[in-house]
């Protein structure tokens, strides 16, 4: 199982590089990636595992935070109506978007930056994401709220992109125009 020892942080460079896709069907070194970081997702939830393995709380982890530079996201976040969503996905993409905004007004986290980075992260109000299971299937997911931003936040780490390089540097609190506000 990983730990917060297999998470590598903010200066690493793997962080920055934009990940290689996963050839389909996934090969068994692959899935085990993808398993492993479901796994630390859902442990980090669970308030024992949390005390015994000092463990980040998160909702989402992504291949290149365990210095895997390829495309793989879990996603385990319920939204604002108590809905489960659970993914692990390969090569995971945004096919469409809403033009309308969300941020979370507290901020976004991530177990790979230690230090705080106030301020509001626009993203998509509402993505539509394709990408293959553990088995190589295709699924397509369609999100909004929380789960949405989650998508977003571990897609980017796809692509080298940290929360923080989308605050506003000037007016990190600035009103963001046609945003929903999410707590
Ligand atoms: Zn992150």
């Amino acid at each position: 199982m990983l730990t917060m020892k297999d998470i590598i942080r903010d200066g690493h460079p793997t962080l920055r590089k934009v990940a290689k896709e996963v050839p389909m069907p996934p090969s068994d070194e692959d899935k085990k990636t993808l398993q492993l970081l479901m796994e630390y997702v859902k442990n980090s939830q669970d308030e024992e595992m949390v005390k015994k393995y000092g463990l980040r709380p998160g909702i989402g982890l992504a291949a290149p935070q365990i210095n895997v530079s390829k495309r793989m996201i879990a996603v385990h976040v319920t939204d604002e109506n108590g809905k489960l969503y659970s993914y692990a996905l390969f090569n995971p993409k945004i096919v469409s978007h809403s033009v309308e905004k969300a941020y979370l007004v507290k901020g976004e986290g991530c177990l790979s930056i230690d230090e705080p980075h106030p301020g509001f992260v626009p993203r998509y109000a509402r993505v539509t994401v394709k990408g293959f299971d553990i088995d190589g299937k295709e699924v397509k997911i369609r999100a909004k709220g929380l789960p949405s931003i989650c998508f977003q936040h571990e897609i980017d780490h796809l692509n080298g992109i940290l929360f923080y390089d989308h605050i506003d540097q000037e007016q990190p609190f600035k009103p963001i125009e046609n945003a929903i506000p999410i707590k």
